[in-house]
């Protein structure tokens, strides 16, 4: 999926007995499996993990964000710098 390879897989775990799971939620096939101890660490492990995955999420987001605002700027810049040669 093009969306993974540009953003990287959006993995949600989740405990499933004393089984850490993962899973691509953007359905592209991507997951895994990481046994712990007992069922409570998986879940502790699972839930961290999930956090902290939707954690990274947010600090990309802004970047995505800014994107088409960078282009605009860079076009607008390009506009001024024909103009000033224009009068020059
Ligand atoms: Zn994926």
């Amino acid at each position: 999926m093009l969306r993974c390879r540009l953003l990287g897989h959006r993995f949600r775990f989740y405990g499933a007995g004393d089984t850490m799971r993962w899973r691509c939620g953007r359905g592209c096939g991507v997951e895994g499996a990481k046994r712990y101890p007992s069922a409570e660490d998986a879940c502790h492990y699972a839930q961290a993990f999930d956090r902290e995955d939707r954690e990274d999420l947010g600090r990309r987001a802004p970047l995505v964000g800014l994107f088409p605002l960078r282009v605009l700027r860079a076009l607008r810049m390009r506009r001024q710098k024909r103009e000033a040669e224009r009068v020059a």
